[in-house]
């Protein structure tokens, strides 16, 4: 049936709490966008996560929010680490899918006139599609090793610096990883994905900085007007997707008496303590390194193509790494809720962490300023850097959107728009160059099936959950 919102001030809607609902639901959103996510399933799915035992404080969903697997794109549900629970469907298949950002010295100008070598060249060296290969091929050894050790790996076999790993969140390594806890045939389906896009939403993107609106913030990011950026956005491939099957399935086995209890199987969870939580843990924190080591190797590939391309070396054109951060994961985090300090997991599944300055998880270059949250908009319309917040710990347990989010399905898309029209408009409207394995991936990632990007980071501002830095504007764009 139709669900029923108080508004409890701008862009803050409430699910009141009823029923066998654990906690109320919030939902973060203009009045605009809030129509939106009204049309599909998403208002239903994130008041069934109240449901699920041990949830905190509201289950929230963020202005992109769109219908996911059981649980809302753009939901975040923090659920006590104790007598709680863990959602694999509240983190999602693509475990650690997320974007990094790296920055260059590089102005627009520099690369006018090179875009069209520019996006043939990256093409080429970075595997995407199915069944594309990798940047390097993993024996069961190398694999076991990347779920272990994440970037720590990626640094001792030269495919990253010191320097790298400073800017990632976590620096790009989880000690919780239990690669013992991975099966067999989510190792067999990464090996040949280590460094690799994979297809669809995922993607490589050339951008200029257009605007930048706290001129401070943007310093310390190192970000400037008119400068090139480079945004990466892909996860853990297919051993993530088969890890959140492997445990979804054998929740549903071993915990069938929980799901019983839940409005929607989609939903299974794991009760805080039980075996199969730790397990899945484990699991979900060695593919969440392994997704950071893909973001790693293509991002390294990248820096050769650049060199090669402007005949320079990457050093030289000074390609660090912003940040890289996840916005499909479960971690451990301690949040103080009515005044007393918990352990929660928070999940967060297309929303992307926004710790504000002070929070002792950032990395020194950031301590002072709040962690940089990336948010890509679509291959036609501006991305954004935004800084975590002063309201985030508050409202959404240091969160924000992850994207602008979809608003019309695949094969909606596919009778909408014809994929070379939109490449052809794209080149020849706002001189972006797109590069795609199929015109299928074009047509099902066209601008217009996402909501407006602008709009998102506006309530993301307003609320002070995450506030706008710079904005970006494509020039290339790779996909698988
Ligand atoms: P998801 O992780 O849910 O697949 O997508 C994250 C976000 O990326 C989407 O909500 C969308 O706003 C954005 N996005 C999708 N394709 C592109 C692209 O080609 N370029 C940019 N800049 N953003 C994109
Ligand atoms: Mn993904
Ligand atoms: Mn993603």
């Amino acid at each position: 049936g139709t669900i029923e919102l108080r508004r409890v001030r701008e862009h803050v809607w409430e699910i009141p709490q009823e029923g066998e609902m654990n906690a109320p639901a919030r939902v973060l959103a203009s009045e605009a966008l809030l129509e939106q996510i009204g049309q599909d399933k998403t208002l239903e799915q994130l008041r069934n996560a109240t449901h699920l035992p041990g949830i905190t404080k509201h289950a929230i969903c963020m202005p992109d929010g769109h219908q996911g697997y059981g649980f809302p794109v753009g939901g975040v549900g923090a659920t006590d680490a104790q007598d709680g629970c863990i959602s694999p469907g509240a983190v999602g298949y693509d475990i650690n899918c997320g974007v990094r950002m790296m920055t260059t010295n590089l102005t627009y100008e520099d690369l006018q006139g090179k875009e069209a070598e520019l996006v043939d060249a990256l093409f080429e060296a970075i595997p995407s599609g199915l069944g594309g290969g990798g940047v390097v091929k993993g024996d069961a050894e190398t694999i076991d090793d990347i779920l272990a050790h994440g970037m720590e790996w990626a640094l001792d076999a030269g495919y990253a610096t010191d320097d790298d790993l400073a800017h990632c969140e976590d620096e790009g390594f989880r000690d919780d990883a239990h690669p013992e806890y991975v099966s067999q045939k989510a190792k067999d389906r990464g090996r040949n994905q280590i460094g690799s896009l994979g297809s669809g939403n995922h993607f490589l993107e050339v951008q200029r900085v257009t605007d930048v609106y706290r001129d401070d913030v943007a310093e310390s990011f190192g970000l400037e007007a008119d400068q090139i950026v480079v945004l990466i956005h892909c996860g853990s491939r297919g051993l993530g997707h088969q890890t959140c099957t492997d445990y979804l399935r054998r929740i549903e086995k071993e915990h069938a008496d929980l799901l019983d209890d839940l409005p929607d199987k989609e939903l299974a969870a794991a009760p805080a303590g039980s075996e199969l939580a730790e397990e899945y843990y484990g699991a979900m924190c060695a593919a969440i390194n392994f997704a950071w080591v893909n973001r790693q190797l293509i991002m390294h590939r990248t820096r050769e193509v650049f060199a090669d391309v402007f005949d320079r070396d990457w050093r030289d054109m000074e390609m660090r790494l912003l940040y890289d951060v996840a916005h499909n994961i479960a971690k451990k985090e301690v949040h103080t809720v009515d005044g007393e300090d918990r352990e929660l997991y928070v999940h967060r599944k297309g929303a992307t962490r926004a710790f504000p300055a002070g929070r002792p998880e950032l990395p020194p270059a950031y301590a002072g300023v709040g962690q940089p949250v990336i948010i890509p908009g679509s291959m036609g319309a501006g991305s954004y850097v935004l800084r975590g917040g002063d309201s985030s710990l508050d409202l959404t347990f240091g969160s924000t959107a992850h994207g602008a989010g979809r608003l019309m399905s695949r094969t909606k898309a596919k009778q909408e728009f014809w994929g070379e029209t939109v490449q052809e408009e794209l080149r020849e409207q706002q001189k972006i160059f797109v590069k795609a394995q199929s015109g299928a991936t074009v047509a099902e990632e066209a601008p217009g099936v996402y909501k407006d990007v602008d709009e998102v980071v506006r309530v993301s501002d307003e609320l002070g959950i995450g506030d706008k830095v710079v904005r970006t504007f494509p020039v290339c764009n790779i996909k698988g």
